[in-house]
């Protein structure tokens, strides 16, 4: 299995190297040479797996010639073994044809669990063989940043360091955070914003000696490995709705476009899937690229779902690759307009492709919070504020009978204040989670200086 760069320019690389690569020297992201597929008969001899088994068929066809499924089966039983719910990925029924998917059975309550808790792993097996050490480098406004240092703690050939704005991010997202006290595992809480904290891990990567000296790495949304391992839970749960003799839809609350692109991944692999829709928040550039053609960047606005406040849609890039067949001269073409204008158009006949492929429903934080109240009033279930979007999104465009499957990303209690509001309850922590604001926790405050956070990345790395 070979990988190659939506923007044409970069040699095609193997899986190991793609996991290891992130963005592509050409500015691109990096996709399969050829989808890999199953036939109908394949995927109905799928049903009988568990969520890890079923894991690690999926994953081999993009790992192949690197890890087989055998290695893939221990990695993913290991870390899935760990998740709340025995099913790992929860499907639970909310209307005639409306369900849920309960993507928050893992260690930080967020869907990002399901992918970064097997690349942690898969970067310390590749690491072993070729007997590598990488230091990862990320800034964090919360989320990632937790569902990232758990999937890589205890990792042995790896460190982690992860930015977070000091005293800019909620209790419960600290603590799952600083309260991991692996020594692979390293918290610097910022003196700055979000954006200081970003701005600086851009410079470290920018600094050559100090990126080759300790191999810095990146774990961001853009990495393929983590697309790979979300493709799995859209099978499952379709698989667990009749597929591949049924279909099914799919109704996912988008930032970067990471998640909602495995569904398309699925689709192109055999899958059966009707339709796929995104939610958004008033962060709404892809919905309204969808209705127009027209791609604009406006000012990021802070909303009650603010793991979409999100303007640039990184892995949207793939996407359009794809719908737009394949053509890299005119991504090229896209990409630098959009640098250069925060602002490009497609064609008539361009933008009917795209939006054949995918419909989008944006909603402000109003809508939202009515949303969550609503739910509440008809199914008592308390949903959370992105996957509350994704189910009004779902519901907008569901059909009679086909059965469409909402994509809850986070568990309410990561966001208990709207919540409330909306429906006068308190979202508790799950039980085994509730010791976790009283643990003990282990950060440095450094200032937002480079040569400051250099000093301590060097210090704790020759521990
Ligand atoms: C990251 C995140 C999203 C957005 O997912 P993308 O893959 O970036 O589209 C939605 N909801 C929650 C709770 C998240 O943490």
């Amino acid at each position: 299995m070979k990988y190659i760069s939506t923007r044409g320019n970069s040699p095609a690389l193997n899986f190991e190297q793609v996991l290891l690569a992130g963005l592509a020297p050409d500015g691109g992201l990096y996709v399969p040479e050829v989808y890999p597929s199953f036939t109908k008969e394949e995927i109905s001899n799928m049903a009988n797996l568990n969520y890890a088994e079923l894991a690690a068929k999926i994953m081999s066809k993009f790992t192949q010639g690197c890890l087989d499924e055998n290695e893939l089966l221990e990695i993913t039983t290991k870390v899935y073994k760990n998740f709340a719910h025995k099913a790992v990925a929860p499907l639970k029924q909310l209307d005639s044809n409306l369900w849920v998917m309960q993507l928050f059975q893992g260690p930080t309550l967020a869907f990002k669990d399901y992918a970064l808790q097997v690349v942690g792993q898969l970067f310390d097996t590749v690491l072993k063989k070729t007997n590598k050490h990488i230091t990862i480098v990320g800034a964090t406004s919360g989320d990632t940043g937790s569902a990232a240092i758990h999937g890589c703690k205890g990792c042995k050939n790896l460190d982690i360091f992860i930015l977070h704005p000091h005293n800019r991010v909620s209790d419960v997202q600290r603590h799952q955070m600083t309260t991991v006290l692996d020594k692979n595992v390293h918290n610097i809480a910022l003196e700055g914003t979000f954006d200081d904290c970003q701005s600086l891990v851009k410079d470290l990567f920018n600094n050559k000696n100090f990126r080759e000296k300790h191999s810095l790495s990146a774990i961001n949304s853009i990495n393929w490995a983590r697309i790979m391992a979300q493709v799995v839970y859209y099978f499952y749960a379709a698989l667990n709705l009749g597929a591949p003799h049924k279909k099914v839809s799919f109704a996912v609350p988008t930032g970067n476009f990471g998640n909602v692109f495995a569904g398309f991944v699925a689709k192109k692999m055999g899958l059966p899937i009707d339709q796929l829709v995104i939610g958004s928040n008033s962060n709404d550039i892809l919905p309204r690229f969808l209705n127009s053609g027209i791609m604009e960047q406006k000012k990021v606005v802070p909303s009650i779902s603010p793991s979409m406040d999100i303007q640039i849609s990184s892995n949207f890039e793939r996407f359009l690759f794809e719908t737009l067949d394949r053509d890299s001269n005119k991504i090229n073409e896209l990409m630098k307009t959009f640098k250069a204008e925060c602002k490009f158009q497609v064609s008539k006949e361009e933008i009917s492709k795209i939006s054949y492929e995918i419909k989008g429903l944006a909603l402000n934080d109003s809508e939202t919070k009515q949303t969550i109240s609503e739910i509440y009033k008809n199914t008592s279930e308390i949903f959370d504020p992105h996957s509350a979007i994704g189910f009004k999104a779902g519901q907008h465009y569901a059909k009679k009978d086909i059965p469409m499957i909402i994509l809850a990303t986070a568990h309410p209690s990561k966001f208990p204040i709207p919540v409330k509001e909306a429906t006068g309850v308190y979202p508790e922590l799950p039980n085994y989670l509730s010791d976790l604001l009283s643990k003990k926790e282990e950060f440095t405050v450094l200032e937002n200086n480079i040569s400051k956070v250099i000093d301590f990345i060097e210090t704790e790395q020759s521990k």
